[in-house]
């Protein structure tokens, strides 16, 4: 998608702080972070959001979480806990329409979420 922020980024066109990176999967750096550690795990093939995925996704989706499972080690956040969130649509709030997995933690979230 020529005209995607997330496509941009996982094509180094735009600069992000990139965490990871593999064949798969990128993350990075929420521009706007919501917690002390606010990563963002994209595929690097454009989907969406998560209202698109399907068994056809299988592999790609499970590098996500595992690249986030990953990172909350690195971060040391695993312990702690955290918030892995999809948005999809107006009443969540989706304002990217590329799939990505927030990864949330180094403080304590309130249930349910606002
Ligand atoms: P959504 O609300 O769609 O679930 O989340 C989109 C997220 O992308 C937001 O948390 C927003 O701060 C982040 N974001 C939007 N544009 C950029 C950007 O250009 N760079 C980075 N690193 N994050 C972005
Ligand atoms: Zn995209």
């Amino acid at each position: 998608m020529s005209n995607c922020i997330f496509c941009k980024i996982v094509r180094d066109e735009i600069p992000a702080k990139i965490v990871h990176r593999d064949d798969r999967v990128t993350a990075f750096h929420d521009i706007n972070a919501q917690a002390p550690t606010h990563i963002l795990i994209v595929p690097n093939t454009h989907i969406r959001g998560a209202d698109e995925i399907s068994a056809a996704h299988a592999e790609t989706v499970a590098a996500m979480f595992t690249v986030a499972n990953a990172l909350a080690e690195s971060h040391g956040i695993a312990a702690s806990g955290y918030r892995l969130v999809f948005n999809v649509g107006p009443h969540a709030g989706q304002s990217v329409f590329h799939l990505h997995l927030h990864l949330l933690g180094g403080r304590r979230m309130a249930w349910p979420p606002g």
